[in-house]
């Protein structure tokens, strides 16, 4: 097996709704609309596994934690980044890098965009500076934009199979 560096690429849309808890990169954000989905519906955590997943050429996040199965109703979206993290750890893989976009009219990103990193870095135990996070609002795009919340995730990670390995 070859040990070059493996890039991911994840994406993820929920929908924002009145009386749903606002949970994004683990933290409650107070916000008068949240995501919905059958979990938590934590979007930045969603994009962020099925990057780490995809560039570990594992299964994806549907795949593992369909959102048909009763196990994960109201499940914590930090569980399956923990999972994944796991099956990285597993394959003699470690995250390096981190970068998102987060898509949206609501809430406004920017004040809570380095709680947002701190916390990602802790999930991920990295350094907050291989994580960022950058938010955008839709500048007037369709109608209904500023009823959803999307979010595009990058990360690279490294082979940590120790030499002679044969993982
Ligand atoms: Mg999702």
């Amino acid at each position: 097996m070859d040990r070059l560096p493996r890039i991911g690429l994840g994406w993820d849309r929920h929908a924002l709704a009145a009386g749903h808890t606002c949970k994004l990169a683990g933290l409650e954000i107070d916000c008068p609309v949240g995501p919905v989905g059958h979990s938590d519906a934590d979007v930045i955590l969603h994009a962020l596994t099925d990057a780490l997943l995809g560039a570990a050429g594992l299964d994806d996040l549907g795949t593992l934690f369909a959102d048909t199965d009763p196990r994960w109703k109201d499940a914590a979206s930090t569980d399956f980044l923990a999972a994944a993290v796991g099956l990285l750890a597993d394959s003699s893989l470690r995250v390096i890098s981190v970068d998102m976009v987060v898509v949206c009219d609501l809430p406004r990103l920017a004040p809570h965009r380095g709680a947002m990193r701190a916390n990602l870095a802790r999930l991920l135990s990295l350094p907050v500076n291989r994580v960022n996070l950058k938010g955008k609002t839709t500048e007037g795009g369709p109608a209904n934009a500023s009823a959803a919340i999307e979010v595009h995730a990058i990360v690279m990670l490294k082979d940590v199979t120790p030499s002679g390995g044969c993982a």
